[in-house]
């Protein structure tokens, strides 16, 4: 899962919890300890993203830089994959002269991030690097993976394929598959669809990386799997006009039997809820719960003592009115 300040914190429910965290995605002084919970591996990118000057056709922020805010996040966590600053290039409307630019930058700045991580040894003991291969047709992002693999990285990762996933399936497919032949260890990079996900994995990439279950979760959506179903909760709104305009999620108004830790810990009626952070966080974690049994078929949830304690804590820590409050809420839902 791709985690952002404020996102639950999956590895409550999730012994397997592997999570791609951004140093733009968290405050200046957050790093990893500050979880109550470690997750089981992290993917540290390098934020690149945000440090774009369009204009200038160059990056804000220089590798060492990010690398030392990368090595702050870690704060002695690993096992880590850490990545190096890219310079991602737009689907379309770039001259072709500004996007070479690009993929030169990012093979650049490779080379300097291989070498940082050989200078500082020690301090990445269990902390690997990750090139990140950018490209804009098959031959360019070939071009990039072969540069990258020269270098030294034995991990690879590919971008832009959120954009390019509403367009073009065989497109991406292809592209992968050739990317493969050059280099075996692939991350997939912001991937939303779970049917291209399954796609994916029989290619054998390594990992991929979403936010679907919590982006769903905002928009009132609610996933079982199992089969894979995704529905919409049941408001007038919904009803109305949502489910018309958006023909392939049916409404529900009432929850289905579920065995993930938060229905099981908590009760299924707070998926229902919408209208605070809270109730998406905790639907964002059933959602989490049931894309990753469809993708992996088991689990392993963690339903201990400390979970339900922890779980608690983040009830209390929320200020949630009493349970049978909520229910009065939740019958109003029905
Ligand atoms: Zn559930």
């Amino acid at each position: 899962m791709s985690w952002y300040a404020g996102d639950p914190e999956y590895q409550l429910i999730d012994y397997d919890c592997r999570l791609l965290i951004s140093p733009t995605s968290v405050s200046k002084n957050w790093h990893i300890g500050r979880f109550r919970l470690s997750p089981a591996s992290v993917i540290i990118d390098s934020g690149s993203f945000h440090y774009i000057d369009a204009e200038e056709n160059k990056l804000t922020k220089t590798q060492k830089e990010v690398f030392e805010d990368q090595i702050r996040i870690l704060n002695g966590f690993k096992p880590a994959l850490i990545c190096h600053l890219d310079f991602a290039i737009p689907r379309c409307g770039m001259p072709e002269r500004k996007m070479k630019e690009r993929i030169e930058i990012t093979i650049e700045n490779a080379e300097k991030f291989y070498d940082i991580c050989l200078r500082n040894e020690n301090r990445l003991m269990g902390i690997e690097p990750l090139a990140v291969i950018q490209g804009y047709d098959v031959r360019t992002v070939l071009y990039c993976a072969k540069r990258l693999k020269k270098i030294g990285f034995k991990k690879f990762g590919i971008g832009s394929i959120a954009r390019l996933s509403r367009i073009n399936r065989t497109e991406i497919l292809g592209r992968i598959a050739k990317v493969l032949t050059v280099v075996k260890d692939l991350h997939i990079f912001g991937v939303s669809s779970i049917e291209i996900m399954k796609q994916l994995e029989q290619l054998n990439i390594s990992s991929i990386d979403s936010t679907t279950p919590i982006k769903e979760a905002v928009y009132a959506g609610i996933f079982y799997s199992k089969p894979f179903r995704r529905f919409k909760i049941g408001t007038e709104h919904f009803k109305n006009c949502w489910s018309k305009k958006y023909g392939y999620a049916k409404v529900i108004t009432k929850p289905l039997p579920c065995k993930c830790p938060i229905c099981n810990g908590i009760g299924s009626w707070v998926l229902m809820l919408r209208g605070r952070k809270l109730w998406n966080n905790l639907r964002a974690m059933h959602n989490y719960y049931h894309f990753k049994k469809e993708l992996f078929g088991t689990v392993r949830s963690r339903k201990n003592m400390n979970i339900f304690a922890s779980l608690n804590d983040y009830l209390n820590r929320y200020e949630v009115q009493s349970r049978e409050e909520n229910e009065v809420f939740y019958s109003r839902v029905e």
